[in-house]
């Protein structure tokens, strides 16, 4: 996604852009498979912040149509618990409060306060942590550092989020939904601190949406753009080794060939731009120590029925969410997982045949240290198809059409990603932001690095606002 951006970006700025991908598809993460009559986003299923892609059109083709066709939703997400309850997430932060109220006896007004304390924290500190680089002495001397420091004191950078959540709300339920909102950059609530309480503002004030075509749709159209403004692109070509001359990034080496450029920018994770690309160059060995985000597992399922009380998003909730992570934390997979289930058929009815769902279900597991994966995944397949069917009162194994897997071993292989993490470094650390790796080299010249696995971290969003960074690191 960051390489397309910067594509994007670069292109449009008059320059003549070439992209290297390893793999024979763009996306990277965000592509698709096909199983049968049925079509799954492969990794990302939950789209917010679209501005940072419209910008992209601002600035590479204002007059551009069709542009990404997306729409927000009205419910964000459905939510199950064991004992029976269901919540409606509605977009609309008044309809969800008093929905809160109606059904977990939670006070409207404490919803309303947890969202403008996300809002607070999010004015105070987003335009300084994630839209600009940390790296460089102008952001620290601006006028939005000098106006954030007051409010330090209220960012709950010393409180965990769960804390935070617990000071907010009375129903553990309430707590659990907003915990989860760690999840969202792969960290954990019960350490992460509070400030991460940012992340419910993207969803219930800029809102979440769904693009037309599939998360799939925001590659193809970023490719299109890129072509458009000229960048060329060259599919199964992996790139081997970075060429450094006296101190500068000089091109890269690919198929034993040398190619030059004024520039190179990495999207591969940083981690292996290091260890693969860079052999022969030092090492930021601290930062590149740092604990990885989670992983996922997912079932891509072919079902054949349709379940009406389903939506595009639904959460089946772990009975108990600190020994899920407690697990998570230690390496291992928990046997009652909270489980995410997205069904883009419900906004694109092609995606499953007449009658049927594309269910794709996923888990949160730790990044890959070694476990024994394949019995992992098969006591994971039957504990998520125990709870999911006695939840919706269904056998839903035997509806189980076609199926295919994904898991960390498999996410590294397809997009190089270390470990398995899905969002590059954890930001379980209260430091986490400060100490991810910059989007260029403080040693080598002309080398710069986008993406989930560097500043400002991962996700869809900020993969977009670190090419972003790049861009006005080179260009203002
Ligand atoms: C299962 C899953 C679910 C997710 N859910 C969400 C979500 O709902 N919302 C959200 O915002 N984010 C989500 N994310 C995170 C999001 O997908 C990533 O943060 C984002 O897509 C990362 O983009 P990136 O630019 O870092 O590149 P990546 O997608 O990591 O792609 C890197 C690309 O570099 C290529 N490459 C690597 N090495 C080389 C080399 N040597 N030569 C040439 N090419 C190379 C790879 O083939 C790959 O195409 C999810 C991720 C996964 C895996």
């Amino acid at each position: 996604m960051a390489g397309l951006a910067t594509a994007v970006r670069m292109a449009s700025r008059g320059h003549e852009v070439t992209v290297f991908e390893a793999n024979t598809y763009p996306g990277g993460k965000l592509s698709e498979i096909r199983l049968g009559g049925y079509r799954f986003d492969a990794g990302p299923s939950l789209f917010t912040m679209p501005m940072y892609i419209d910008e992209l059109y601002t600035l590479a083709a204002p007059e551009k149509t069709p542009r990404l066709p997306y729409e927000r939703l009205p419910v964000v997400c459905h939510y199950f618990w064991e004992d029976g309850t269901r919540l409606k997430a509605y977009g609309d932060p008044v309809a969800f409060s008093k929905e809160v109220e109606a059904v977990l006896g939670e006070p409207a007004g404490r919803v309303l306060q947890a969202l403008e304390d996300s809002r607070f924290k999010y004015e105070a500190t987003g335009r300084i942590f994630l839209e600009r680089s940390l790296h460089r002495l102008e952001t620290w001397l601006s006028r939005s550092v000098a106006k954030a420091l007051p409010k330090i004191p209220r960012l709950d950078l010393f409180s965990s989020m769960d804390r935070v959540n617990r000071r907010f709300f009375t129903q553990p339920k309430m707590v659990q939904l907003f915990n989860r909102y760690a999840t969202y950059n792969g960290s954990n609530p019960y350490k992460a601190p509070g400030l991460l309480n940012i992340i419910p503002h993207f969803e219930y004030h800029f809102g979440a949406y769904y693009p037309q075509g599939g998360m799939v749709a925001i590659t193809r159209h970023l490719m299109d753009l890129a072509e458009e403004k000229g960048a060329q692109f060259h599919f199964g070509k992996c790139v081997d080794r970075i060429e450094v001359q006296n101190g500068r990034a000089e091109g890269f080496w690919v198929d034993g060939q040398l190619h030059r450029y004024d520039r190179v920018i990495s999207n591969m994770d940083v981690f292996f731009t290091y260890r693969k690309l860079l052999p022969d160059q030092p090492a930021p060995a601290r930062t590149l120590r740092q604990e990885k985000s989670t992983s996922a597992l997912i079932f891509y399922w072919g079902i054949r029925r349709a379940f009406p009380e389903l939506d595009l998003h639904n959460i089946f909730f772990s009975d108990d969410y600190r020994a899920e992570f407690a697990h998570l934390a230690r390496g291992e997979v928990y046997a009652d997982p909270t489980i995410y289930i997205n069904i883009s058929q419900k906004c694109d009815p092609a995606d499953a045949p007449e009658g049927s769902e594309n269910w794709f279900t996923m888990i949160n597991v730790p990044f890959d240290s070694g476990q024994d994966w394949d019995t992992l995944i098969a006591q994971a397949r039957e504990q998520i198809l125990r709870k999911v069917s006695r939840m919706l009162g269904t056998d839903i194994s035997a509806l189980i059409e076609c199926e295919d897997v994904l898991d960390p071993r498999t996410i590294e292989s397809r997009t190089g990603s270390h470990l398995g993490a899905l969002y590059g470094t954890s930001s379980n650390n209260r430091m986490a932001a400060f100490v991810r790796h910059a989007n260029f080299s403080h040693k080598i010249r002309d080398l710069y690095f986008v993406g989930g696995s560097v500043h400002p971290g991962g996700g869809i969003p900020l993969a977009l606002l670190s090419a972003r960074i790049v861009d006005e690191l080179i260009f203002l």
